[in-house]
Protein backbone atom coordinates (compact mmCIF):
# COMPACT_ATOMS: atom_id res chain seq x y z
CA UNK A 1 0.00 0.00 0.00
CA UNK A 2 1.51 3.48 -0.67
CA UNK A 3 1.90 5.39 1.89
CA UNK A 4 2.34 9.13 2.41
CA UNK A 5 5.89 11.06 1.69
CA UNK A 6 8.01 12.77 4.75
CA UNK A 7 9.93 16.01 4.32
CA UNK A 8 13.35 13.82 3.35
CA UNK A 9 11.24 12.21 0.72
CA UNK A 10 9.87 14.80 -1.25
CA UNK A 11 13.37 16.10 -0.77
CA UNK A 12 14.46 13.01 -2.72
CA UNK A 13 11.94 13.68 -5.04
CA UNK A 14 12.21 16.91 -5.61
CA UNK A 15 16.45 16.14 -6.68
CA UNK A 16 15.44 13.27 -8.96
CA UNK A 17 13.17 15.40 -10.71
CA UNK A 18 16.15 18.01 -11.55
CA UNK A 19 16.52 21.41 -11.98
CA UNK A 20 13.09 23.37 -12.93
CA UNK A 21 11.31 19.96 -12.62
CA UNK A 22 8.96 20.55 -9.26
CA UNK A 23 5.94 22.86 -8.01
CA UNK A 24 5.73 23.16 -5.03
CA UNK A 25 3.80 26.48 -3.69
CA UNK A 26 0.41 26.69 -3.15
CA UNK A 27 -0.41 28.73 -6.10
CA UNK A 28 1.32 26.46 -8.71
CA UNK A 29 0.32 23.46 -7.45
CA UNK A 30 -3.21 24.97 -7.20
CA UNK A 31 -4.31 23.81 -11.63
CA UNK A 32 -3.39 20.39 -10.13
CA UNK A 33 -5.88 20.11 -7.48
CA UNK A 34 -8.94 19.68 -9.61
CA UNK A 35 -10.13 18.35 -12.81
CA UNK A 36 -11.69 20.27 -15.77
CA UNK A 37 -14.70 19.31 -14.94
CA UNK A 38 -14.75 20.37 -11.30
CA UNK A 39 -15.78 16.92 -10.17
CA UNK A 40 -13.03 16.45 -7.62
CA UNK A 41 -10.94 18.34 -5.74
CA UNK A 42 -7.73 16.49 -4.19
CA UNK A 43 -4.78 17.65 -2.22
CA UNK A 44 -0.97 16.94 -3.15
CA UNK A 45 2.26 18.19 -1.41
CA UNK A 46 4.47 17.86 -4.88
CA UNK A 47 4.14 18.01 -8.55
CA UNK A 48 6.86 16.42 -10.00
CA UNK A 49 7.50 17.91 -14.14
CA UNK A 50 10.94 16.12 -14.99
CA UNK A 51 11.94 17.50 -18.07
CA UNK A 52 13.09 14.26 -20.21
CA UNK A 53 12.70 9.85 -19.69
CA UNK A 54 15.53 9.70 -17.37
CA UNK A 55 14.17 12.17 -14.86
CA UNK A 56 10.86 10.44 -15.03
CA UNK A 57 12.60 6.59 -14.61
CA UNK A 58 14.47 8.29 -11.43
CA UNK A 59 11.11 9.98 -10.17
CA UNK A 60 9.33 6.38 -10.59
CA UNK A 61 12.01 4.12 -9.15
CA UNK A 62 12.14 6.22 -5.93
CA UNK A 63 8.39 6.06 -5.74
CA UNK A 64 8.56 2.46 -5.75
CA UNK A 65 11.44 2.47 -3.05
CA UNK A 66 9.58 4.45 -0.89
CA UNK A 67 5.66 3.57 -1.61
CA UNK A 68 4.52 6.88 -2.75
CA UNK A 69 1.61 7.02 -4.93
CA UNK A 70 1.92 9.52 -8.40
CA UNK A 71 -0.98 10.82 -10.68
CA UNK A 72 0.35 11.48 -14.09
CA UNK A 73 -1.09 14.59 -15.55
CA UNK A 74 -0.90 15.48 -18.92
CA UNK A 75 -3.01 18.73 -20.39
CA UNK A 76 -5.54 17.61 -17.30
CA UNK A 77 -8.33 17.81 -20.02
CA UNK A 78 -10.00 14.11 -18.83
CA UNK A 79 -13.26 14.07 -18.41
CA UNK A 80 -13.51 11.40 -15.94
CA UNK A 81 -11.02 13.02 -12.88
CA UNK A 82 -8.20 10.59 -14.11
CA UNK A 83 -5.33 13.04 -13.47
CA UNK A 84 -6.15 14.36 -10.16
CA UNK A 85 -5.11 13.33 -7.24
CA UNK A 86 -7.22 12.08 -4.11
CA UNK A 87 -8.06 14.21 -0.54
CA UNK A 88 -5.36 12.38 1.41
CA UNK A 89 -2.68 14.86 0.70
CA UNK A 90 -0.49 11.86 -0.05
CA UNK A 91 -0.32 11.37 -3.88
CA UNK A 92 1.80 13.72 -5.95
CA UNK A 93 1.32 14.39 -9.60
CA UNK A 94 3.79 13.76 -12.34
CA UNK A 95 3.02 16.30 -14.67
CA UNK A 96 4.69 15.40 -18.33
CA UNK A 97 4.51 18.94 -19.70
CA UNK A 98 8.30 19.22 -19.86
CA UNK A 99 8.75 16.28 -22.50
CA UNK A 100 7.27 18.17 -25.18
CA UNK A 101 10.14 17.52 -27.95
CA UNK A 102 8.51 16.37 -31.60
CA UNK A 103 11.59 13.85 -31.80
CA UNK A 104 11.12 12.77 -35.55
CA UNK A 105 8.78 12.67 -38.20
CA UNK A 106 9.69 10.63 -41.21
CA UNK A 107 7.51 11.34 -44.40
CA UNK A 108 8.82 8.40 -45.86
CA UNK A 109 7.46 5.78 -43.37
CA UNK A 110 4.29 7.94 -42.58
CA UNK A 111 5.22 8.38 -38.80
CA UNK A 112 6.86 10.70 -36.43
CA UNK A 113 7.70 9.76 -32.59
CA UNK A 114 6.61 12.54 -30.15
CA UNK A 115 6.96 13.44 -26.35
CA UNK A 116 4.16 12.52 -24.34
CA UNK A 117 4.01 16.32 -23.62
CA UNK A 118 3.27 17.51 -26.88
CA UNK A 119 0.20 18.56 -27.40
CA UNK A 120 -1.98 17.15 -29.88
CA UNK A 121 -2.16 20.44 -32.04
CA UNK A 122 1.75 20.59 -32.08
CA UNK A 123 1.94 17.29 -32.90
CA UNK A 124 -1.29 17.70 -35.82
CA UNK A 125 1.30 20.90 -36.71
CA UNK A 126 4.68 19.02 -36.84
CA UNK A 127 3.15 16.10 -39.15
CA UNK A 128 1.60 19.00 -41.35
CA UNK A 129 5.05 20.96 -41.82
CA UNK A 130 5.81 17.36 -43.59
CA UNK A 131 2.59 17.33 -45.56
CA UNK A 132 1.12 14.72 -43.76
CA UNK A 133 -1.54 13.78 -41.42
CA UNK A 134 -1.52 13.27 -37.63
CA UNK A 135 -5.54 12.66 -37.62
CA UNK A 136 -6.69 12.47 -33.97
CA UNK A 137 -8.79 15.66 -33.89
CA UNK A 138 -10.91 16.63 -30.15
CA UNK A 139 -12.62 19.83 -28.83
CA UNK A 140 -9.26 19.93 -26.58
CA UNK A 141 -6.60 19.58 -29.00
CA UNK A 142 -4.92 22.86 -27.79
CA UNK A 143 -4.41 21.32 -24.25
CA UNK A 144 -4.65 18.10 -24.06
CA UNK A 145 -1.29 16.36 -24.78
CA UNK A 146 -0.06 12.63 -26.46
CA UNK A 147 0.04 11.11 -23.36
CA UNK A 148 -2.92 12.31 -22.30
CA UNK A 149 -4.80 10.54 -25.81
CA UNK A 150 -2.79 7.40 -25.56
CA UNK A 151 -3.42 6.95 -21.95
CA UNK A 152 -7.38 7.59 -22.17
CA UNK A 153 -7.31 6.22 -26.03
CA UNK A 154 -9.12 9.28 -27.65
CA UNK A 155 -11.25 9.01 -30.01
CA UNK A 156 -12.84 12.75 -31.22
CA UNK A 157 -13.97 13.36 -35.22
CA UNK A 158 -12.39 11.54 -37.33
CA UNK A 159 -12.65 7.56 -35.80
CA UNK A 160 -14.97 6.57 -38.40
CA UNK A 161 -12.16 7.03 -41.41
CA UNK A 162 -9.01 6.58 -39.34
CA UNK A 163 -10.13 5.19 -35.71
CA UNK A 164 -9.09 5.59 -32.04
CA UNK A 165 -5.49 6.50 -30.47
CA UNK A 166 -5.09 2.90 -30.37
CA UNK A 167 -5.39 2.84 -33.83
CA UNK A 168 -2.83 5.42 -34.66
CA UNK A 169 -0.16 4.22 -32.83
CA UNK A 170 3.00 2.14 -33.89
CA UNK A 171 5.64 1.80 -31.04
CA UNK A 172 5.65 3.48 -27.27
CA UNK A 173 8.26 4.18 -24.61
CA UNK A 174 6.99 3.76 -21.19
CA UNK A 175 8.53 4.40 -17.86
CA UNK A 176 6.98 1.11 -15.82
CA UNK A 177 6.64 2.16 -11.81
CA UNK A 178 9.77 0.31 -10.65
CA UNK A 179 11.91 3.26 -12.96
CA UNK A 180 12.71 0.41 -15.75
CA UNK A 181 11.84 1.94 -19.48
CA UNK A 182 10.60 0.03 -21.96
CA UNK A 183 11.96 1.04 -25.25
CA UNK A 184 9.36 0.40 -27.78
CA UNK A 185 9.25 3.18 -30.19
CA UNK A 186 8.93 1.44 -33.28
CA UNK A 187 7.48 2.11 -36.28
CA UNK A 188 6.88 -1.18 -38.03
CA UNK A 189 3.55 -2.16 -39.43
CA UNK A 190 4.21 -5.60 -39.00
CA UNK A 191 5.44 -6.91 -35.98
CA UNK A 192 4.08 -10.26 -34.75
CA UNK A 193 6.56 -11.16 -32.02
CA UNK A 194 4.65 -12.16 -29.13
CA UNK A 195 1.72 -10.12 -27.11
CA UNK A 196 1.24 -6.48 -28.17
CA UNK A 197 3.03 -5.48 -24.75
CA UNK A 198 2.32 -1.34 -26.02
CA UNK A 199 -1.65 -1.51 -26.19
CA UNK A 200 -1.61 -2.50 -22.25
CA UNK A 201 -0.54 1.21 -21.99
CA UNK A 202 -2.99 3.00 -24.37
CA UNK A 203 -6.27 3.58 -22.26
CA UNK A 204 -5.09 2.11 -19.04
CA UNK A 205 -5.16 6.25 -17.82
CA UNK A 206 -2.08 6.14 -16.18
CA UNK A 207 -2.33 3.03 -14.11
CA UNK A 208 0.20 0.79 -15.41
CA UNK A 209 3.08 3.23 -16.45
CA UNK A 210 4.47 6.31 -17.55
CA UNK A 211 3.92 7.11 -21.31
CA UNK A 212 7.11 9.36 -21.86
CA UNK A 213 7.21 8.74 -25.63
CA UNK A 214 5.23 7.27 -28.83
CA UNK A 215 5.74 6.58 -33.03
CA UNK A 216 2.56 7.52 -34.40
CA UNK A 217 1.42 6.77 -37.72
CA UNK A 218 0.87 9.55 -40.23
CA UNK A 219 -1.33 9.91 -43.83
CA UNK A 220 -1.41 11.75 -46.82
CA UNK A 221 -2.52 15.70 -46.01
CA UNK A 222 -5.71 16.31 -47.10
CA UNK A 223 -5.24 18.27 -50.41
CA UNK A 224 -9.44 18.64 -51.01
CA UNK A 225 -12.84 18.35 -48.87
CA UNK A 226 -16.19 19.20 -48.65
CA UNK A 227 -17.79 20.08 -45.83
CA UNK A 228 -21.75 20.17 -44.94
CA UNK A 229 -24.45 21.16 -42.52
CA UNK A 230 -27.38 18.58 -43.10
CA UNK A 231 -30.73 18.57 -41.88
CA UNK A 232 -32.67 15.57 -40.86
CA UNK A 233 -36.11 14.62 -39.26
CA UNK A 234 -35.01 11.70 -37.34
CA UNK A 235 -31.83 9.68 -36.27
CA UNK A 236 -32.81 6.65 -38.11
CA UNK A 237 -32.67 9.20 -41.04
CA UNK A 238 -29.34 10.41 -40.09
CA UNK A 239 -28.42 6.57 -39.76
CA UNK A 240 -29.69 5.96 -43.41
CA UNK A 241 -27.69 8.76 -44.50
CA UNK A 242 -24.91 7.56 -42.84
CA UNK A 243 -24.84 4.18 -45.10
CA UNK A 244 -26.12 6.34 -48.27
CA UNK A 245 -22.60 8.53 -47.94
CA UNK A 246 -20.49 5.22 -46.89
CA UNK A 247 -22.25 3.83 -50.55
CA UNK A 248 -21.04 7.25 -52.30
CA UNK A 249 -18.55 8.51 -51.11
CA UNK A 250 -16.28 5.33 -49.61
CA UNK A 251 -13.44 5.58 -47.67
CA UNK A 252 -13.48 9.72 -48.01
CA UNK A 253 -16.20 9.96 -45.75
CA UNK A 254 -14.08 11.37 -42.24
CA UNK A 255 -16.79 12.91 -40.61
CA UNK A 256 -20.45 12.51 -39.21
CA UNK A 257 -21.35 13.97 -36.57
CA UNK A 258 -25.29 14.82 -35.51
CA UNK A 259 -26.08 17.68 -32.98
CA UNK A 260 -29.85 17.96 -31.92
CA UNK A 261 -32.16 21.36 -32.82
CA UNK A 262 -31.83 22.13 -29.12
CA UNK A 263 -28.03 22.21 -29.21
CA UNK A 264 -27.66 24.34 -32.18
CA UNK A 265 -30.22 27.17 -30.93
CA UNK A 266 -28.25 26.73 -27.80
CA UNK A 267 -24.78 27.11 -29.13
CA UNK A 268 -25.82 29.97 -31.20
CA UNK A 269 -27.07 31.74 -28.29
CA UNK A 270 -24.69 31.17 -26.25
CA UNK A 271 -20.78 31.21 -28.02
CA UNK A 272 -19.63 34.10 -29.25
CA UNK A 273 -19.09 34.25 -33.37
CA UNK A 274 -20.97 31.02 -33.99
CA UNK A 275 -23.69 32.00 -36.64
CA UNK A 276 -26.38 29.30 -37.94
CA UNK A 277 -25.02 28.98 -40.94
CA UNK A 278 -28.05 27.10 -42.06
CA UNK A 279 -30.65 29.39 -41.42
CA UNK A 280 -33.27 26.26 -41.66
CA UNK A 281 -35.84 24.38 -39.45
CA UNK A 282 -34.43 20.59 -38.70
CA UNK A 283 -34.97 18.37 -35.59
CA UNK A 284 -31.33 16.90 -36.48
CA UNK A 285 -28.37 18.39 -37.76
CA UNK A 286 -25.73 16.71 -38.98
CA UNK A 287 -21.68 17.62 -39.38
CA UNK A 288 -20.68 15.94 -42.59
CA UNK A 289 -17.13 16.08 -44.20
CA UNK A 290 -15.58 14.11 -47.51
CA UNK A 291 -11.51 14.32 -47.15
CA UNK A 292 -9.09 13.55 -49.97
CA UNK A 293 -5.19 13.66 -50.17
CA UNK A 294 -6.34 14.00 -54.14
CA UNK A 295 -6.59 17.57 -54.93
CA UNK A 296 -8.48 16.57 -57.90
CA UNK A 297 -11.01 14.60 -56.16
CA UNK A 298 -13.86 16.74 -56.81
CA UNK A 299 -15.35 15.74 -53.14
CA UNK A 300 -17.86 19.10 -53.65
CA UNK A 301 -19.18 17.25 -56.42
CA UNK A 302 -19.46 14.03 -54.96
CA UNK A 303 -20.96 15.43 -52.15
CA UNK A 304 -23.69 17.55 -53.71
CA UNK A 305 -24.55 14.76 -56.27
CA UNK A 306 -25.15 12.53 -53.11
CA UNK A 307 -26.83 14.63 -50.81
CA UNK A 308 -28.89 15.63 -53.77
CA UNK A 309 -29.75 11.86 -54.13
CA UNK A 310 -30.62 11.63 -50.44
CA UNK A 311 -33.37 14.42 -50.55
CA UNK A 312 -35.26 12.70 -53.82
CA UNK A 313 -34.71 9.38 -51.37
CA UNK A 314 -36.39 11.96 -48.87
CA UNK A 315 -33.69 11.33 -46.19
CA UNK A 316 -32.70 14.65 -46.26
CA UNK A 317 -34.94 17.54 -45.18
CA UNK A 318 -32.10 20.41 -46.14
CA UNK A 319 -28.71 20.45 -46.92
CA UNK A 320 -25.74 23.23 -46.95
CA UNK A 321 -22.55 22.68 -48.93
CA UNK A 322 -19.56 24.96 -47.30
CA UNK A 323 -18.97 27.18 -50.14
CA UNK A 324 -15.86 28.34 -49.05
CA UNK A 325 -13.08 27.71 -46.23
CA UNK A 326 -14.55 30.13 -43.87
CA UNK A 327 -18.07 28.48 -43.74
CA UNK A 328 -16.67 24.90 -43.48
CA UNK A 329 -14.96 26.12 -40.30
CA UNK A 330 -18.38 27.83 -39.35
CA UNK A 331 -19.48 24.79 -39.59
CA UNK A 332 -16.95 23.52 -37.23
CA UNK A 333 -17.28 26.01 -34.65
CA UNK A 334 -20.84 24.87 -34.79
CA UNK A 335 -19.83 21.23 -33.45
CA UNK A 336 -16.96 22.03 -31.63
CA UNK A 337 -18.43 24.56 -29.67
CA UNK A 338 -21.52 22.41 -28.11
CA UNK A 339 -19.72 21.16 -24.81
CA UNK A 340 -18.99 24.94 -23.80
CA UNK A 341 -22.79 26.02 -25.20
CA UNK A 342 -24.07 23.35 -23.08
CA UNK A 343 -20.92 24.88 -19.98
CA UNK A 344 -22.64 27.83 -20.05
CA UNK A 345 -26.20 26.79 -19.70
CA UNK A 346 -25.63 25.75 -16.66
CA UNK A 347 -25.58 22.16 -14.73
CA UNK A 348 -25.73 18.91 -16.50
CA UNK A 349 -25.84 15.01 -16.42
CA UNK A 350 -23.28 13.82 -18.57
CA UNK A 351 -22.93 9.81 -20.45
CA UNK A 352 -20.56 9.60 -22.81
CA UNK A 353 -21.82 5.72 -23.89
CA UNK A 354 -21.83 3.92 -27.18
CA UNK A 355 -24.23 1.36 -29.20
CA UNK A 356 -24.10 -0.41 -31.93
CA UNK A 357 -24.57 2.10 -35.15
CA UNK A 358 -28.18 0.77 -36.14
CA UNK A 359 -29.01 0.96 -32.47
CA UNK A 360 -28.53 4.73 -31.59
CA UNK A 361 -32.03 5.72 -32.65
CA UNK A 362 -33.30 3.24 -30.00
CA UNK A 363 -30.93 4.70 -27.60
CA UNK A 364 -32.01 8.07 -28.14
CA UNK A 365 -35.85 7.31 -28.28
CA UNK A 366 -35.13 5.40 -24.95
CA UNK A 367 -32.68 7.60 -23.28
CA UNK A 368 -35.11 10.99 -23.87
CA UNK A 369 -38.23 8.58 -22.03
CA UNK A 370 -35.80 7.97 -19.40
CA UNK A 371 -34.78 11.62 -18.57
CA UNK A 372 -39.17 12.66 -19.51
CA UNK A 373 -39.55 10.47 -16.48
CA UNK A 374 -36.71 10.44 -13.92
CA UNK A 375 -35.82 14.32 -14.42
CA UNK A 376 -38.36 16.06 -14.76
CA UNK A 377 -35.80 19.53 -14.50
CA UNK A 378 -33.55 18.42 -17.32
CA UNK A 379 -33.77 18.95 -21.41
CA UNK A 380 -31.51 16.48 -23.55
CA UNK A 381 -28.66 17.56 -25.68
CA UNK A 382 -27.94 14.65 -27.16
CA UNK A 383 -25.25 14.92 -29.68
CA UNK A 384 -21.60 13.10 -31.03
CA UNK A 385 -20.21 10.77 -33.10
CA UNK A 386 -22.75 9.30 -34.83
CA UNK A 387 -20.42 7.34 -37.27
CA UNK A 388 -18.60 5.50 -34.63
CA UNK A 389 -22.29 4.80 -32.49
CA UNK A 390 -20.86 7.11 -30.17
CA UNK A 391 -23.02 9.82 -28.24
CA UNK A 392 -22.74 11.89 -25.58
CA UNK A 393 -26.29 11.52 -23.87
CA UNK A 394 -25.81 14.63 -22.26
CA UNK A 395 -29.04 16.23 -20.08
CA UNK A 396 -28.82 20.29 -18.91
CA UNK A 397 -30.73 21.85 -16.39
CA UNK A 398 -33.86 23.87 -17.40
CA UNK A 399 -33.73 27.36 -16.82
CA UNK A 400 -36.05 28.20 -13.61
CA UNK A 401 -35.80 25.32 -11.89
CA UNK A 402 -33.58 24.07 -8.60
CA UNK A 403 -30.38 22.85 -9.45
CA UNK A 404 -29.22 20.43 -6.44
CA UNK A 405 -32.78 18.49 -6.82
CA UNK A 406 -31.61 18.13 -10.63
CA UNK A 407 -28.53 16.93 -10.19
CA UNK A 408 -29.41 14.81 -7.20
CA UNK A 409 -31.41 12.84 -9.37
CA UNK A 410 -28.22 12.26 -11.68
CA UNK A 411 -27.97 8.72 -9.87
CA UNK A 412 -30.53 7.31 -11.12
CA UNK A 413 -30.61 8.47 -14.17
CA UNK A 414 -27.45 7.19 -14.97
CA UNK A 415 -28.04 3.65 -13.34
CA UNK A 416 -30.77 3.39 -15.97
CA UNK A 417 -29.07 4.93 -18.75
CA UNK A 418 -26.00 2.82 -18.39
CA UNK A 419 -28.65 -0.27 -18.09
CA UNK A 420 -30.14 1.10 -21.37
CA UNK A 421 -26.91 0.79 -22.52
CA UNK A 422 -25.73 -2.45 -21.41
CA UNK A 423 -29.20 -3.79 -22.77
CA UNK A 424 -28.28 -2.37 -26.24
CA UNK A 425 -25.08 -4.06 -26.30
CA UNK A 426 -22.97 -1.34 -25.73
CA UNK A 427 -20.37 0.88 -23.46
CA UNK A 428 -20.64 2.71 -20.66
CA UNK A 429 -17.44 4.39 -22.07
CA UNK A 430 -17.20 5.40 -25.01
CA UNK A 431 -13.96 7.74 -25.78
CA UNK A 432 -13.52 9.60 -22.52
CA UNK A 433 -12.19 6.71 -20.13
CA UNK A 434 -12.99 5.37 -16.54
CA UNK A 435 -10.95 7.59 -14.18
CA UNK A 436 -12.27 7.97 -10.88
CA UNK A 437 -15.70 8.81 -12.25
CA UNK A 438 -16.93 5.65 -13.54
CA UNK A 439 -14.86 3.03 -11.21
CA UNK A 440 -16.95 1.76 -9.56
CA UNK A 441 -19.15 1.03 -12.24
CA UNK A 442 -16.75 -1.02 -14.30
CA UNK A 443 -15.88 -3.11 -11.29
CA UNK A 444 -20.03 -3.71 -10.99
CA UNK A 445 -20.62 -3.95 -14.54
CA UNK A 446 -17.35 -5.51 -16.32
CA UNK A 447 -17.28 -9.33 -17.06
CA UNK A 448 -15.94 -10.51 -13.94
CA UNK A 449 -13.40 -12.33 -15.72
CA UNK A 450 -12.40 -9.86 -17.90
CA UNK A 451 -12.01 -7.80 -14.58
CA UNK A 452 -10.04 -10.40 -13.06
CA UNK A 453 -7.35 -10.50 -16.08
CA UNK A 454 -7.44 -6.20 -15.73
CA UNK A 455 -6.93 -6.95 -11.89
CA UNK A 456 -4.26 -9.60 -12.56
CA UNK A 457 -2.12 -6.85 -15.25
CA UNK A 458 -2.35 -3.96 -12.73
CA UNK A 459 -0.49 -6.41 -10.24
CA UNK A 460 1.99 -7.89 -12.45
CA UNK A 461 3.39 -4.08 -13.51
CA UNK A 462 2.35 -2.20 -9.95
CA UNK A 463 2.56 -4.62 -7.46
CA UNK A 464 2.67 -2.19 -4.83
CA UNK A 465 -0.26 -0.04 -6.54
CA UNK A 466 1.33 3.01 -6.64
CA UNK A 467 0.44 4.21 -9.70
CA UNK A 468 -2.78 6.31 -10.19
CA UNK A 469 -4.55 4.48 -7.42
CA UNK A 470 -8.31 4.59 -7.71
CA UNK A 471 -8.52 5.23 -10.88
CA UNK A 472 -9.99 2.55 -13.62
CA UNK A 473 -9.62 -0.08 -10.97
CA UNK A 474 -11.79 0.69 -7.87
CA UNK A 475 -10.42 -1.08 -4.63
CA UNK A 476 -11.75 -4.46 -4.04
CA UNK A 477 -14.23 -4.28 -1.48
C1 LIG B 1 -13.41 20.58 -24.59
C2 LIG B 1 -13.07 19.11 -24.52
C3 LIG B 1 -13.37 18.30 -25.60
C4 LIG B 1 -13.04 16.94 -25.56
N1 LIG B 1 -13.35 16.17 -26.63
C5 LIG B 1 -13.01 14.86 -26.62
C6 LIG B 1 -13.31 14.03 -27.74
O1 LIG B 1 -13.90 14.45 -28.73
N2 LIG B 1 -12.93 12.75 -27.68
C7 LIG B 1 -12.26 12.21 -26.59
O2 LIG B 1 -11.90 11.05 -26.61
N3 LIG B 1 -12.00 12.98 -25.50
C8 LIG B 1 -12.36 14.27 -25.49
N4 LIG B 1 -12.10 15.05 -24.39
C9 LIG B 1 -11.50 14.44 -23.19
C10 LIG B 1 -9.96 14.68 -23.11
O3 LIG B 1 -9.55 15.84 -23.70
C11 LIG B 1 -9.22 13.61 -23.78
O4 LIG B 1 -9.53 12.43 -23.14
C12 LIG B 1 -7.67 13.77 -23.79
O5 LIG B 1 -7.19 12.67 -24.47
C13 LIG B 1 -7.01 13.87 -22.42
O6 LIG B 1 -5.67 14.31 -22.60
P1 LIG B 1 -4.89 15.11 -21.45
O7 LIG B 1 -3.49 15.30 -21.89
O8 LIG B 1 -5.63 16.31 -21.04
O9 LIG B 1 -4.91 14.01 -20.30
P2 LIG B 1 -5.11 14.24 -18.72
O10 LIG B 1 -6.47 14.75 -18.44
O11 LIG B 1 -3.99 14.99 -18.16
O12 LIG B 1 -5.00 12.71 -18.24
C14 LIG B 1 -5.93 11.75 -18.66
C15 LIG B 1 -5.53 10.40 -18.05
O13 LIG B 1 -4.31 9.95 -18.63
C16 LIG B 1 -3.27 9.83 -17.63
N5 LIG B 1 -2.06 10.34 -18.27
C17 LIG B 1 -1.85 11.56 -18.82
N6 LIG B 1 -0.63 11.61 -19.40
C18 LIG B 1 -0.07 10.38 -19.20
C19 LIG B 1 1.17 9.80 -19.58
N7 LIG B 1 2.09 10.47 -20.27
N8 LIG B 1 1.43 8.52 -19.21
C20 LIG B 1 0.52 7.81 -18.50
N9 LIG B 1 -0.68 8.32 -18.13
C21 LIG B 1 -0.96 9.59 -18.48
C22 LIG B 1 -3.76 10.62 -16.44
O14 LIG B 1 -3.27 10.09 -15.22
C23 LIG B 1 -5.27 10.45 -16.56
O15 LIG B 1 -5.66 9.24 -16.00
C24 LIG B 1 -12.42 16.40 -24.41
C25 LIG B 1 -12.13 17.23 -23.32
C26 LIG B 1 -12.44 18.57 -23.37
C27 LIG B 1 -12.11 19.41 -22.18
Amino acid sequence: MPRAPDASALAALKAAAGQGGWLDSDADVEPYRSDFRRLYRGATPLVLQPADTEGVARVLALCRRERIAVVPCGGNTSYCGGATPDESGAQVVLSLRRLNRVRHVDPADYSMTVESGVTLAAAQAAASAHDRLFPLSLGSEGTAQIGGNLSTNAGGTAVLRYGMMRDLVLGLEVVLADGSVLHGLKSLRKDNTGYDVKSLFIGAEGTLGVITAATLKLFPAAKDSATALVGVATPQAALDLLAHLRAAAGDTLSTFEIMPRFAVELTVRLVAGVADPLGMDAAWYLLVELTSPNPEAGLAAVLAESLGAAVERGLVADALIAASLAQAQAMWKLRESVPEAQRRYGASLKHDVSVPISALPRLIEAGCALVERLVPEGQVIGYGHLGDGNLHFNVSQRPGTDAAAFLARGPALEEAVFDLVEGLGGSISAEHGIGRLKAGELARRADPVELAVMRSIKAALDPDGILNPGKVLAAPR
